[in-house]
């Protein structure tokens, strides 16, 4: 495909190009296995290549879809993961081990913080959260000789604090360490952090890549820029790999060693590859990427104007609102748009939130974020119930806070729902 086309018709046409008489759409290869003439001719593809041999570890649907990601996101090489959580996990298992550190901004999804802080410690790989609005030098105070990677969200979900990539790169790359970002709520149609120095970019393609609430998936997508042989930090990459006969992902891979050492040792390990079929709805959701994102974001920012100027709300954070703090960064980094999600509180706190919640009609209460339908949730007694309360405030979750996932719905339809809510809340 040709590379300048742009990134709308990158998401409708990109990755998959079909020869002659070949099906128009990208087919779902729904096989474990893959035939060879040859017990040799399968012998190569256990040291490492190119090929096909079980589905754990590739399948052509799979690797079609994950192209496509990293056509969107300016990559070099990207796999696709079962989930958003095991994409979060694969970019840091793939360089770190048992004795290493790394430091993560502390605003970020529940599940991410969980993952890093509960799960990790226990494989003996040691976190430092750091408030993404601190000075460089206090990030930088944190690092520590085994300190092996940095790692933040564009915009954190549910806090919507907008990360300043530039400088999280600057620090990372200062200390010889890649920054990793986890690029979900902006989407590559609004973001692409590897034009600010990130180096990998991770999704929950669960959320607006497919789009409409129907799978759980995730991607890793590697930018290739970032040097791994510049010290004696990433010897998993730079050193032989003896369950391969001694491949040196770095030497025999090049800018795909990164990727590559995911698939062969972690999807052959761990198991959490994407079912064929599942990336299948995962292409069909990019294809309107754009398109919808462009919906969700206008949308996202007429509801955010009504509930600024609604006197039963107590607070709007919506980063693309004009004195939102993180405004000057949302102009820097996602000019076009943010995302469709927005937090708030109304007045009268937990219990109000409560009860505007349960009287929304067309707005439901859903653990889910970032799909087509508008949904609520509420994260302090959901997805971060089992953080404590200092850990809420580290991560910006606020006691009364309300997630609000702005939909692709009419907008009318969407403020007459959250108006009658709030008049019933408050007629109680
Ligand atoms: C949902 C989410 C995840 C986890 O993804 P799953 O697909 O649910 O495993 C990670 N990061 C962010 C920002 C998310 O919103």
């Amino acid at each position: 495909m040709k590379e300048n086309y742009r990134i709308e018709t990158k998401c409708v046409q990109g990755a998959y190009e079909p020869k002659n008489g070949e099906p128009r759409v990208l087919p779902i290869y729904q096989s474990t296995t893959y035939k060879y003439d040859t017990s040799e001719a399968m012998a190569k593809l256990f040291d490492l290549e190119p090929g096909y041999m079980y589905t754990r570890l590739a399948n052509p649907t799979n690797d079609m879809v994950a192209a496509k990601i990293t056509m969107l996101e300016g990559g070099v090489a990207g796999v696709l993961t079962s989930s958003g959580q095991a994409a979060n996990f694969f970019s840091l298992i793939n360089i770190l081990g048992a004795g290493d550190h790394f430091i993560s901004a502390a605003t970020i999804y529940g599940g991410t913080f969980n993952l890093f802080n509960v799960t990790m410690r226990k494989l003996g790989i040691e976190v430092t959260f750091v408030d993404p609005n601190a000075s460089e030098e206090e990030i930088c105070a944190q690092f520590r000789p085994n300190t092996k990677a940095v790692f933040g969200e564009t915009i954190a979900n549910p806090s919507l604090d907008v990360l300043d990539i530039e400088k999280f790169a600057k620090i990372a790359h200062s200390h010889g360490v890649p920054l990793i970002i986890d690029n979900t709520f902006p989407t590559p149609i609004n973001c692409r952090p590897f034009e600010f120095g990130a180096d990998i970019v991770t999704h929950s393609t669960t959320k607006y890549m497919e789009g409409h609430a129907n799978i759980i998936g995730g991607a890793v997508i590697d930018s290739g820029n970032f040097d791994w042989e510049q010290n004696d930090k990433f010897p998993g990459l730079t050193q032989p790999d003896e369950s391969y006969h001694g491949a040196v992902y770095t030497r025999d891979f090049g800018k795909a060693g990164y990727i590559t050492k995911i698939v062969a040792q972690l999807l052959r390990d761990y198991g959490s590859t994407p079912a064929p079929q599942n990336s299948y709805y995962l292409n069909l959701g990019l294809e309107t990427l754009a398109l919808r994102m462009e919906r969700h974001c206008s949308n996202a920012l007429k509801v955010a104007e009504y509930l600024q100027n609604n006197e039963k709300v107590a607070w709007v954070n919506y980063p693309a609102l004009p004195d939102n703090k993180y405004y000057p960064l949302v102009q820097k980094y996602m000019p076009k748009g943010t995302c469709g999600v927005i937090s708030f509180g109304v007045k009268g706190g937990r219990k109000k939130a409560e009860e505007f919640m349960n009287s929304l009609k067309l707005a439901a209460i859903v653990t889910h974020v970032a799909d087509a339908r508008t949904c609520v949730l509420h994260p302090a007694s959901s997805t971060h119930r089992q953080l404590s309360d200092t850990e809420l405030v580290e991560c910006g979750v606020s006691p009364d806070l309300i997630r609000l996932s702005v939909g692709i719905e009419n907008v009318e339809d969407i403020i007459a729902d959250i108006e009658q809510a709030l008049d019933a809340a408050f007629s109680s």
